[in-house]
């Protein structure tokens, strides 16, 4: 059922002033480019807070959030745990540069909730758990090169940048400058749910690869699953070819199932890499897998990785009550994964009624629409999407008070604090927009 609403036509002034006074002192007046809305153009929203599934912005403004902090607030914003838990231990000190109790304690809850890790190491972002996670692998295995796959992003670190998903893509530039050409030699491009590429990489790369790095749900060129049988093929090559099989998990960990895609589709990684969800809305990232391997890590052994701030009392308060939240409570990730399913369904019917061309990945409570008729298996089919048509259904739905990610290139992220209500309220918009497209 699709309820009737009107077409709004939300003001958003104050963000733009901000913006304005945000580019003179701050490089294209973000920190992290995507926010900027170049892909999608217009001005970026200014948050003011945040609750539920609901953000308030500088004009005061209500939106929908389907972006979530880019995933990480899945219980919604300022859930009451996990901020009591960083207020109560802010009153104890930010920081030590010493051991604590806490580290132990998230540790053990997310070794126990995992499949096939047995230690674990917290840094502050996800792109430093991968930067980090290639390094031990090649210290490990005393082999340099790896392979990623086109579309997938690892965060920013050089040897990621090679051909980028999201970011360097809406961007146009695929090859960073300020990445060298020896560490780009270093990094092999294949080609997502191609095995017969992979091997082919494997066979003319033969004993000098170290690791294959993927997204085994990708979420950095909209939502594309790994189609069947994909994600078991890399398994058994990387065992054919001695190569360790590292699952970045940044997006998918703590997302699509308490113990990530490895419990989820039943095929086990070497490593995993974690960000986002892990740490609650603070600055978190971790890396994790067998003893035999994370004991190569320093102190313990040669591979050298460390923080000033790793293992922040505040980060680790709020991904512990995010965790537990998530442990004690693991029926919320069927009904993130039911709300989705709903929403998929609510706009394919709204984008039928006005024969807009459109395809609609979906795995557990990740969801992509892409203007493009064929079906997005890769980078390639997902940059056949119509750029014009998102940029229009963008700021419609903007327009509405609907805030998805700005750019086609993202998956959106359902919350479990978003109600029935918010998803009618959305479809309803689309159904709205869509007759514009
Ligand atoms: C977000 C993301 C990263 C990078 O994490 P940051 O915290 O932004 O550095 C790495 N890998 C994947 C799959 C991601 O989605």
């Amino acid at each position: 059922m699709t309820k009737k609403i009107s077409i709004k036509h939300m003001i958003y002034q104050r963000s733009s002033a901000l913006f304005a006074a945000a580019q003179k002192v701050i490089p294209g007046g973000v920190n992290s480019p995507v926010r900027a809305f170049k892909a999608v153009g217009g001005d970026p929203i200014f948050v003011k807070e945040a609750r539920g599934a609901y953000l308030y912005d500088e004009d005061e403004n209500r939106l929908i959030d389907y972006i979530n902090s880019w995933g990480p607030m899945i219980l919604g914003h300022a859930h009451p745990a996990v901020v009591n838990a960083v207020v109560e231990k802010a009153k104890k000190g930010t920081s030590f540069g010493m051991p604590t109790e806490i580290e132990t304690q998230i540790a053990a809850l997310a070794v126990s909730m995992v499949p096939n890790i047995d230690k674990i190491r917290f840094v502050n972002s996800g792109t430093e758990a991968c930067m980090s996670a290639v390094r031990l692998a090649r210290g490990y295995t005393g082999k340099d090169k790896i392979i990623k796959f086109a579309g997938c992003y690892h965060g920013h670190s050089d040897s990621f940048l090679i051909q980028a998903g999201s970011g360097a893509v809406t961007f146009g530039s695929p090859n960073s400058p300020g990445v060298t050409k020896g560490t780009a030699q270093d990094t092999l491009l294949a080609r997502y749910n191609d095995l017969a590429h992979v091997e082919d990489i494997m066979t003319s790369n033969k004993d000098e690869i170290a690791c294959v790095i993927i997204e085994p749900v990708a979420g950095n060129m909209g939502c594309i699953p790994p189609e069947k049988g994909f994600l078991e093929g890399l398994r058994s090559l990387c065992d054919a070819h001695n190569i360790l099989l590292v699952f970045d998990e940044v997006m998918t960990g703590f997302r699509l199932s308490k113990g990530g895609v490895q419990e989820l589709l039943d095929v086990n990684a070497d490593m995993i890499t974690f960000g986002k969800v892990i740490g609650g809305g603070l600055p978190v990232g971790a890396f994790a897998a067998r003893e035999e391997i994370m004991n190569h890590l320093a102190p313990l052994g040669p591979v050298y990785q460390a923080g000033t701030l790793s293992g922040n009392p505040l980060a680790m308060a709020a991904g512990l009550a995010m965790l537990t939240e998530l442990n004690d409570n693991p029926e919320i990730f069927n009904s993130l994964a039911d709300k989705t399913e709903y929403l998929h369904k609510g706009i394919t019917k709204a984008l039928h009624n006005h024969n807009v061309i459109h395809t609609i990945n979906r795995l557990g409570s990740m969801i992509s629409v892409h203007f493009a008729e064929d079906k997005v298996v890769d980078f390639d089919t997902a940059a056949k999407g119509n750029n014009d048509t998102f940029k229009k259904f963008f700021h419609g739905m903007l327009d509405h008070g609907i805030y998805i990610a700005p750019s086609a290139f993202e998956s959106w992220f359902i919350t479990d604090a978003l109600t029935y209500e918010d998803l009618d309220e959305t479809i309803a918009a689309v159904e709205n927009v869509a007759r514009r497209l």
